[in-house]
């Protein structure tokens, strides 16, 4: 199969990078395998750690984000800058739903408990900024099994508006869901409110008659619990705003996220081929052919285009391994730099993403690729080692991306960015 383009990888990067290239009429392909980053985090968009209530634009100007940005895009930082980030997020975000402030950032819950701010969030997030809730009536949705987790949000909603010296009206609004298949973990009753019906049934009408009496304006659901349009239809039903609590929760909303960016491929018909595995062929300095094994047939398949986007991810996306002997780039086995002075180090690491030490410093987070000007991979020489292949999204080294707070809204960027180059 010939095509003009071929994007490796899902996530947010490679969808940024395979919409900019849809829209700029070249015939673009993706290969994936399954969820990666995007859909194992919060939702929320980072661009960079945010102190403080400044806008986008000011925090930019920051020296701590122009390092950053620095070193994220090495010798390209001539091509970031605060008007391309906020473009290319508002284009990715008009298709997803997704809301953006970039004149002061949302205050939001996450999933490890803490509170976070941000540029850009899901909309049900956003409706869950603690200034969206202020002086409104608020009920916090929980049933007897999740009912512990209920009060620790509160806990935290209350005390944050506290510190605000803000008014905060949070109840709890027990729903009576009928518990014969259990009810926990959260996941399994989310499954079960989207797929059987009787329960979503039973779970509307214990709800109805308290949101009626009790005349709230906004209820917050637990994450993943309403997908896109379950939201919508359950605000229509109910007559009520609703809005997602993150804080304490198991689940995270990265999944829906994800979701709604493979519908959006879908949408813009855009294919996409689910891979197991994928290997190069290259010659004099290019890829010539990418050649791999699709879920549905056991033979090879072959795919040509003369330009690839690399956004595999780092190690949750793939992208990269972390093997007992070596680090790899696992398809074109590009090296990973530590730092852009530094060559190949090799890690070792079991650490599990709720582990709180998931965000303290830790070497292997900045370890990636090291771009040209280009956005494509650099070798040990310091030249672009495959002429055709540009890469975007976290494969990128050079930031702690959990530390430093660079995230969904840095690799949408980089995606489009990465498209532009070669569009
Ligand atoms: C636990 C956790 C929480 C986070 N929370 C936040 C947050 O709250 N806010 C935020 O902004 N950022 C957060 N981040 C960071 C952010 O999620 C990632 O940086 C971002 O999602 C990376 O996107 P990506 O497209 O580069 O990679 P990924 O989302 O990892 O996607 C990589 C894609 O490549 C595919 N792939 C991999 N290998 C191959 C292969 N060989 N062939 C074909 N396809 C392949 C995968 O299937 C996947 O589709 C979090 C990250 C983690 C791990």
């Amino acid at each position: 199969v010939k095509v003009d383009a071929i994007v490796i990888g899902s996530g947010v990067a490679g969808v940024s990078a395979a919409l900019t290239l849809k829209r700029r009429g070249k015939n673009v392909l993706v290969l994936t395998k399954n969820g990666g980053a995007t859909s194992v985090s919060s939702g929320a968009w980072d661009f960079g750690p945010i102190q403080g209530d400044a806008s986008f634009e000011a925090m930019y100007e920051t020296p701590a984000w122009q390092a950053l940005y620095r070193s994220v895009l090495v010798d390209a930082s001539e091509l970031a800058n605060p008007s391309d980030v906020v473009a290319s997020c508002e284009a990715l975000a008009k298709d997803l739903k997704v809301s953006f402030n970039f004149k002061r950032p949302y205050l939001l819950p996450t999933s490890s408990g803490k509170w976070k701010r941000t540029y850009g969030a899901q909309s049900l997030q956003v409706k869950a900024d603690l200034n969206a809730l202020k002086n409104k009536k608020v009920g916090l949705v929980a049933s007897d099994r999740w009912r512990f987790r209920a009060d620790l949000i509160r806990k935290n909603w209350m005390s944050l508006a506290e510190l605000q010296g803000t008014r905060l009206d949070l109840e709890i609004v027990p729903v009576e869901a009928p518990s014969s298949q259990g009810d926990w973990p959260l996941p399994h009753i989310a499954a079960r409110f989207q797929n059987d019906s009787a329960y979503r049934t039973a779970f509307i009408e214990s709800l109805r008659k308290k949101v009626t009496d009790a005349n709230y304006d906004t209820l917050l659901f637990p994450p993943i619990f309403l997908e896109h349009d379950t939201a919508e239809q359950v605000q229509k039903e109910l007559g009520v705003n609703i809005a997602e609590c993150l804080a304490g929760a198991e689940p995270v909303a990265g999944h829906r996220l994800q979701k709604n960016l493979e519908r959006l491929l879908q949408k813009l018909e855009i294919p996409v081929i689910a891979i197991s595995q994928l290997q190069a062929e290259t010659h004099e300095g290019a890829v010539r052919k990418l050649r791999g094994l699709t879920k549905q047939d056991p033979n090879w398949q072959e795919w040509e285009a003369p330009f690839i986007v690399l956004a595999s991810g780092k190690f949750f996306g793939g992208g990269i391994e972390l093997g007992y002997q070596k680090v790899r780039e696992t398809i074109f086995e590009l090296p990973c730099y530590l730092d852009r002075m530094q060559g190949t180090k090799q890690y070792r690491s079991e650490l599990d993403w709720r582990d709180t030490r998931f965000a303290d410093e830790q070497p292997w987070a900045k370890l990636g690729l090291w771009l040209d000007q280009q956005w494509r991979p650099r070798g040990t020489n310091q030249q672009p080692v495959l002429k055709n292949v540009t890469a975007a999204g976290s494969i990128i080294g050079g930031v702690d991306f959990a530390r430093e707070s660079v995230g969904l809204g840095f690799f949408a960027y980089s995606g489009r960015q990465c498209a532009h180059v070669l569009a």
